[in-house]
């Protein structure tokens, strides 16, 4: 028996304790099959701390270092429904904003023929990095620097996904979408500090952006400038 998995008393029966995560989505009204078949294979308790391994299949967010939080699954599950729209099929391009733990990059790369993920902090970048080595995920590509610019050279966007919230959507993540693209962002409902978010998706016709809002989601501050 391998190391790992005396350690984390989790190893080896991870499958079944992700497959109920995956029912339990089911139950929240996650129908969206090739997001449940991501989110049964990607093993999120490789993800989070050791000390917390026990808790990464609970519907609940955790911390992931330095201030921030790794979303609950019930929360990246909607988005990435959201963001693939019922259609059944694979992405093409997609922009992640805010790598963190890495977990969602890893989705993503199942979800999205290629996948540019930014961080800003450059401890969390690194630790993903490490974090998804052993994954050899060849289209995922891991990028420090301020998403709020976006990642130009790797767009235009099929899709754009932010974990992070802002008061404002920046026009660079705007500007990067495709025609016929889809961008997928908490939004604080204000301009003032702590202000309450929502989940705001934006469709890029030929005829211009059309603003969709839907549930009040929390997510932690979209920040300026890399750390
Ligand atoms: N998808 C991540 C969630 C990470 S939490 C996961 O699966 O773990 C959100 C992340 O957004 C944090 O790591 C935070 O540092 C990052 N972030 C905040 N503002 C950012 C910005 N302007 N550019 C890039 N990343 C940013």
């Amino acid at each position: 028996m391998p190391q790992n998995t005396v350690s984390t008393g989790i190893g080896l029966d991870s499958m079944a304790v992700r497959l109920s995560m995956v029912r339990k989505l089911q139950a929240q009204g996650i129908s969206d099959p090739m997001v449940l078949s991501a989110m049964g294979q990607v093993e999120r308790h490789r993800f989070v701390d050791t000390a917390l391994v026990n808790q990464a299949y609970e519907d609940t967010s955790l911390p992931i270092g330095l201030g921030q939080t790794i979303s609950k699954p019930g929360v990246v599950a909607r988005m990435l429904a959201l963001l693939l729209n019922g259609a059944g099929l694979k992405l093409g391009r997609v922009l992640e904003i805010g790598t963190g733990c890495g977990y969602q990059a890893a989705l993503l790369s199942q979800l999205a023929s290629e996948v540019y993920s930014v961080e800003r902090l450059k401890g969390l970048h690194e630790q993903a990095r490490a974090k998804l080595r052993h994954l050899r995920l060849a289209n995922l590509h891991l990028l420090l620097g301020d998403g709020r610019e976006g990642y130009a050279a790797g767009g235009p966007y099929d899709g754009i996904i932010a974990a992070a919230g802002g008061t404002d959507l920046p026009q660079a993540w705007l500007d990067q979408l495709a025609v016929g693209g889809r961008l997928v962002a908490p939004v604080a409902q204000d301009a003032s500090q702590g202000a309450s978010q929502v989940l705001m998706v934006i469709d890029k016709s030929p005829q211009g952006l059309r603003q969709t809002r839907f549930e009040a989601v929390h997510f932690v501050p979209l920040k300026s400038g890399i750390g």
